[in-house]
This record gives C-alpha cells, sequence and structure tokens, in this order.
C-alpha cells in the first residue's frame, strides 16, 4: 500500500493545468487550505506574491499571520476569515503584507473560491491590488468589484434583480455556458435549454426558490455548451442581499468550472476508501503524533489496538507511554527522537498492556514530516498488531531449545551406553570363565554368589541395550526399511523365542488365526520381531502359572490389528496413561518381575516410526490386550511413504 502524500494538495493537477498557467501569467496565485488540519499549499504565483521561492511550502496560519500580515489589518483579516466560516460564505479579504525578498509592503486581495467537500478543502485565489486604481478597487458592480482577477481564473460572476427580468453576466460566466463574450445576458428561463435534461428540475427548484437572509446556495450541475456542445460540470455559488427592512435584493453568483476538479475530487474519495478498505483488511491502525503540542491523533482501529472504545478521550503522550511495557518506553522516546533529529524512519516493535490484563505486541513504521520552517513538526505513520508472529516466534525459539537439548541427549545416551557396554561385556566374560573353570572349581557359595554376579549383569546390559536402542530410534538414526511381512511366519517364530521362559512360567502362548486374517504387514521385518516379542514376554512375565497369552490379527478399515492379549496380572488403571514412558514400570519396581521398563517406550516409538499405533486396554487382575495397528501392504506393490 502506497501512503497518502499529505504535502501534496488535493488539487494538485489544477495547480499545474492550462488555466492555472493562464492564471499566473496573469499574476494570480492560488491556494488551497485543508479545513481539518489548517495546512495550506500555495501555487508557485502565491510564493511570489509574498516573495518567496518557488516551490517552498506554504507558512501555517499562524506564522503566515506573524510574519506577513500587516499589524493593522491583522484583526479584520482575522474576523473576515472567522465570518466566512461561520457562515459559509465566500472569504474575500483584502490586507497589506509584507514581502520577505524585498520587506516592500503590498496589497492583496484573497478570496476562496471553491469548497471540496468530501476533502475538507478550499481552494481560492490571491492577487496584488497595489497598483490597481483606487476607484477601480472600490466600483460597486458585481463585476467591477471581482473585475480582472475573475477573468483570468475563469470565474463568471452574475447579478439577479429580484424581479427576474435584470441581471447582468460577466463575459467569463457567459464563456461558460459557450455563449460569445458580447452575448445578451440570457433568462432564467432561457437556460434551462443549456442545462443536461436530468440536472434541469434540480436547477429550476434552486433557481426559484428564494436564498434565506444569511444563507448561501451551492450547487453543481451540467451544461451541454452552446458553442462545442461539450458536457461540462458548473459549480455555483448565490447569495441575495435584504436591506433593512428585510425587503429582497440583488443575488450574486459565481460560477465556476468544476467538470476536473469534482473528477479529481472522486478520485481522491475513492481512493481515500480504496485506502480505507485496504488498511482495514490488513489491521492498519494510522496515527499522528504532533511533535510540538505531544498531541495524538488515532484513527479507530489505532484506538482499538489501544483497548480504547469510541468514547473515550485520545491519550496524552505521557499516558500513552504509560501504557507501554517498562522494557519498551526508552526505545520508544529513542525512536521518535531519532526521526525527529535526523528524520529517520520510525520502524519499532513495543508492548502495550491490554484491559486483560496481558501485553499485546504492536509495530509502528511513520516517518516525520516538515513543516513550514523545514523543522519537523509531526510524524504519521500506521502500526499493527504483531503478538501472533511474536508467540510463533517465541514457539520455533522453544521448540528448537527443546530439540536441540533432545539431540544433545540422544547422543549423550548413545555414547554412554556404548562405553558401558564394553567393561559389561568383559564382566560377564570373566564371570562365565570363572563359573566354567574347572581347574580351580568355585566354592558352592562363590558360585551362587557369582550367579547374583551374572544376573544383575545380564541386567544391566539388557538395559544398556535397550537405552542405546531408544536413543537411536528417537534421533531417527535407525532408519525403518518397511516391506510386506507375512505375519503368521512373524508371530511363530516369536511364540518359539520365548518358549524356554514361557513353559518356566507355567503360561500357554497361541497364535489365533482366523481365516478372515490379514496374512501381512507393512512393516520392518526385524523391528515387528522385536515389538511381538516384548508383547509376547510381558504377557508371559506379568501372569500366573496356568495362564495364556493369545497374540491374534484382524482387519480394520486399510490397517491390520495385531493383538496381544492374556489373562494375567493387568494393570491399574491410573498407570495406563504413562505406561509408555521409558523406565516407567506401572508399579512394579519392586515386584521381583525382571525388568527395565524401557520396553513398552521401544513399543511405542518403533510402532509409529512405522506408521502405525499402539493400543492398550487392561484391567488388574484380570488381563491386559496390547493392539497393534499397522499399515496393511500395498495391493499394487507400490510401497507407501511412512507417515
Ligand atoms: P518392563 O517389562 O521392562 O518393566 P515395559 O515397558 O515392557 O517394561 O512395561 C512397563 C510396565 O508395564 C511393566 O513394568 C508392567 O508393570 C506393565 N506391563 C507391561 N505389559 C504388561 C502386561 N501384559 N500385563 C501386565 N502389566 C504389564
Amino acid at each position: 500500500m502506497t501512503e497518502p502524500d499529505p504535502a501534496a494538495p488535493a488539487t494538485a493537477g489544477l495547480f499545474d493545468s492550462p488555466l492555472a498557467q493562464a492564471v499566473s501569467a496573469a499574476g494570480i496565485g492560488l491556494w488551497e487550505l485543508d479545513l481539518a488540519s489548517g495546512r495550506e499549499w500555495w501555487s508557485d504565483t502565491t510564493l511570489a506574491l509574498y516573495g518567496l521561492p518557488p516551490g517552498s511550502p506554504a507558512p501555517r496560519r499562524e506564522a503566515w499571520r506573524e510574519h506577513f500580515v500587516h499589524p493593522d489589518d491583522l484583526a479584520r483579516q482575522m474576523a473576515t476569515a472567522a465570518e466566512s466560516e461561520r457562515t459559509g460564505r465566500p472569504y474575500e479579504c483584502e490586507f497589506r503584507i509584507r514581502r520577505a525578498d524585498t520587506g516592500a509592503v503590498r496589497r492583496l486581495i484573497s478570496r476562496s473560491a471553491v469548497t471540496l467537500a468530501a476533502s475538507h478543502r478550499v481552494l481560492g485565489i490571491t492577487l496584488d491590488v497595489t497598483d490597481r486604481h483606487e476607484a477601480e478597487r472600490r466600483a460597486v458592480t458585481a463585476e467591477a468589484q471581482l473585475g480582472h482577477a475573475a477573468r483570468q481564473v475563469g470565474f463568471g460572476f452574475g447579478t439577479r434583480e429580484p424581479d427576474d427580468e435584470g441581471g447582468e453576466w460577466s463575459p467569463e460566466l457567459k464563456r461558460l455556458w459557450g455563449l460569445p463574450a458580447d452575448a445578451p445576458t440570457p433568462r432564467r428561463g432561457e437556460i434551462f435549454e443549456h442545462i443536461v435534461p436530468a440536472d434541469r428540475e434540480r436547477v429550476r427548484q434552486r433557481l426559484y426558490t428564494p436564498i434565506e437572509p444569511g444563507a448561501l446556495a451551492e450547487y453543481s450541475f451540467e451544461v451541454r455548451r452552446a458553442d462545442d456542445g461539450r458536457c461540462r460540470t458548473l459549480t455555483t455559488r448565490a447569495y441575495t442581499e435584504y436591506d433593512a427592512a428585510g425587503r429582497r435584493g440583488r443575488t450574486y453568483f459565481a460560477v465556476i468550472d468544476t467538470t476536473e476538479l469534482l473528477q479529481r475530487e472522486r478520485e481522491l474519495a475513492d481512493l481515500q476508501e480504496l485506502q480505507r478498505l485496504a488498511a482495514e483488511a490488513a489491521g492498519l491502525g494510522l496515527w499522528e503524533l504532533d511533535l510540538r503540542s505531544g498531541q495524538h491523533r488515532w484513527d479507530e482501529r489505532t484506538r482499538a489496538l489501544f483497548d480504547l472504545t469510541p468514547g473515550d478521550p485520545p491519550f496524552e503522550r505521557h499516558e500513552f507511554l504509560s501504557r507501554l511495557h517498562p522494557d519498551d518506553r526508552a526505545r520508544m522516546v529513542e525512536a521518535v527522537a531519532a526521526a525527529d533529529a535526523r528524520g529517520e524512519p520510525i520502524d519499532i516493535e513495543y508492548r502495550v498492556s491490554r484491559r486483560d490484563g496481558g501485553w499485546r505486541w504492536l509495530r509502528a513504521r511513520g516517518r516525520v514530516l516538515a513543516g513550514a520552517d523545514g523543522r519537523p513538526w509531526r510524524s504519521v505513520g500506521v502500526c499493527f498488531e504483531t503478538t501472533a508472529l511474536r508467540q510463533a516466534e517465541a514457539e520455533r525459539h522453544a521448540r528448537e531449545l527443546a530439540e536441540n537439548a533432545n539431540a544433545a541427549k540422544t547422543e549423550f545416551l548413545s555414547r554412554m551406553s556404548h562405553e558401558l557396554r564394553t567393561p559389561l561385556n568383559a564382566v560377564l566374560g570373566f564371570a562365565q570363565l570363572m563359573a566354567l573353570d574347572s581347574a580351580d572349581p568355585l566354592s558352592s557359595a562363590q558360585r551362587e554368589r557369582l550367579q547374583h554376579v551374572q544376573a544383575a549383569g545380564w541386567h544391566l546390559l539388557a538395559l544398556v541395550n535397550d537405552v542405546l536402542d531408544l536413543a537411536r530410534i528417537e534421533s531417527r538414526n535407525a532408519p525403518m526399511q518397511p516391506e510386506a511381512v507375512a505375519l503368521g511366519a512373524a508371530v511363530t517364530e516369536c511364540i518359539a523365542m520365548t518358549a524356554p521362559r514361557s513353559a518356566e512360567a507355567g503360561v500357554a502362548v497361541h497364535w489365533d488365526s482366523p481365516e478372515a486374517a490379514p496374512h501381512a504387514v507393512w512393516a520392518d521385518p526385524v523391528r515387528l520381531r522385536q515389538l511381538l516379542l516384548n508383547l509376547v514376554s510381558n504377557g508371559v512375565k506379568y501372569n500366573r502359572r496356568g495362564g495364556w497369552v493369545r497374540v491374534g490379527a484382524r482387519r480394520r478399515g486399510a490397517q491390520a490389528v495385531v493383538s496381544v492379549r492374556d489373562n494375567g496380572l493387568g494393570i491399574a488403571r491410573a498407570r495406563l496413561p504413562h505406561l509408555f514412558q521409558p523406565f516407567d514400570r506401572a508399579g512394579r519396581e519392586n515386584s521381583g518381575i525382571e525388568g527395565t521398563g524401557l520396553g513398552l517406550a521401544l513399543v511405542k516409538l518403533l510402532v509409529e516410526q512405522m506408521g502405525g499405533a499402539v493400543e492398550v486396554d487392561s484391567t488388574e487382575g484380570e488381563g491386559s490386550e496390547f493392539r497393534l495397528v499397522l499399515p496393511l501392504p500395498p495391493a499394487d506393490g507400490v510401497p507407501r511413504p511412512l507417515e
């Protein structure tokens, strides 16, 4: 989005138009006043009348009054301006000024010509009348009053007598209607044929409705010019004189061709609307800070970002600062000061307190605009909320930290496990040698103790192996190589491997394979055996003599479910949520049943890395069911990517 350039007059085009050039040639200056801000723009001719170089900014009203207007004329000028503002009548004032270059006193006339309602701007003219003949200046007819200037600018003037019959149009007014300058002044009833049909009735009503004392009639309409047939928009302003007794007198009216002006005004209004919509869509609030008075001007969106409701008064500077996060205040003052001193753009992110107690991140961007004297006088810009962005950034940072910490932990674990295994293997190896050494046999007490050393050693080795495995899988250093694995073969292999243990424990293990069971699953064959072995040996371990473990399989949609059921000890409901966490033994730490608490953590990691999931149902004292949910092999033989 391009920012509107507040330094450009709405009528920039007009200042450069052929009309303006003609006007300039006649020594008539144009000016434009923004009623809302009091800001003014002067054409080069206006600047020249004041002895100022072309292209310089127009002085502010107050500076203008102080430095240019003759002190004796000041009160009258101010009264005239105030009167025109109050009544809405055109402003016209004659006053003396002192030129900036030569210091000479000159007499100027300044007059407002057209009000651009949509942009709250007034366009006017200024001309130097120092050398004009006193008598001419004081002449009483409308034509003479407005004189030479009006003709040059293309303003038409006219009068209408109360009886409707008399009246006088200036030559320029006739030209505006496309009539020859020396044509007779048309009667009121004769002008309608030149007005486009759509506007006729409206103009008729305005024309035949008397203008109240003190009121100003202003309206626009379209005419088809008598000479070239072109359609032009004319804007007329009229007021009627009344005598002391209240009798209606002459009506004076001024007319200007506003075709291009209105077009520009419409475009400007469209543009403003477009910018408003764009700002709204982008959540952009507008702000303005008067650097001299410290006053803020905010639009509704900026106010909403500060939790101000429409009724709340705007913030003073110190209130604004008090709403900022303490850590951001100094930065804000610095940013504005830097922009102020060196004209640097403002771009700052800061926190403001929210009504609900939290902080809201805002980003403000803007720039400093210089006043007529070249010194910075206000900064303007936009602001928008960045809380969500900031949060996302903070989360990403936290995630990165956690990932780094996790990677470091994995790295540490795998190194440690490796370092532990070497001496442990030595311990187990020598223990075995001692047990088997027939040349130097152990006593039966020593043999028993050695068995404890060996059991503890094997337990430690299993633990270290599991930790290493877990770390490798977690860091994805052990990639899965899935393929179609025949389920029946894998299960029976596992059952065979656990047979010595299950026989010892007195637990029967079965493979139930109903007809509809899937023949194969999509899995890494080695890891699948590890999964099944873990679940089956748990079913045996956490069981009673005479108990059973049943392995089964079925389809669930496009997946296979392999279940390992037992009628063993079961798991307390409260333990289930943590069951798959490493080292969690679900309360069986002191049960005498050997284990590390890593088996189920491995199961979960492995099955998930194969694109599957693990589920559990268990009732304490009755038994458990663990289910592996795994993808089925792709029917067409094309491997599916892992999720
Ligand atoms: P480990 O068996 O080495 O302790 P696991 O991770 O395999 O570790 O299991 C964690 C805990 O879950 C076990 O200590 C046990 O309390 C419980 N558990 C696992 N499988 C079963 C089961 N089939 N029946 C009852 N409890 C079980």
